[in-house]
């Protein structure tokens, strides 16, 4: 179910879980500002969710309320999380789902990095 990027932030979504350690996850990279992880639906052959550690419902919420630092962390992390696996060189996208018309189903800010095969089309035609 898609949510709304606005709402207040839930402390029991399934990624403020993952933070907590109260579900496993498939970690690729860690530092002091993200969590970097295998998304348990790959829709490419790499399939990589980098999140924030800071409480951000969504890139309206992050992009508003973090500070420089934590967004110059997070921004450097899924650039550092892309070069690590490789993807650099045939290239990446990143995805960034904010609120209903996008389909956000998770209320806690995170960036899709989707790789490892021709990606087609930006957005699928309607
Ligand atoms: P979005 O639609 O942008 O909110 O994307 C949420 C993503 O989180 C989807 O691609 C899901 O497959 C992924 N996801 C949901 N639960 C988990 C989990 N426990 N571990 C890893 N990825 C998850």
């Amino acid at each position: 179910m898609p949510v709304s990027g606005l709402s207040p932030y839930d402390d029991a979504n399934v990624f403020a879980r993952i933070l907590r350690g109260e579900i496993p996850n498939r970690t690729v990279y860690e530092d002091e500002w993200v969590l970097a992880f295998h998304d348990i639906s790959p829709q490419a052959p790499t399939h990589v969710l980098v999140i924030p550690k800071g409480k951000y419902v969504s890139f309206a919420d992050f992009s508003a309320k973090a500070s420089d630092a934590e967004i110059a962390g997070f921004t450097r992390a899924v650039g550092k999380v892309a070069q690590a696996l490789g993807l650099e060189e045939p290239g990446y996208r990143l995805i960034a789902n904010m609120g209903e018309h996008s389909g956000q189903e998770v209320p806690h800010f995170h960036m899709h990095i989707v790789g490892g095969r021709p990606l087609g089309r930006m957005v699928p035609l309607a």
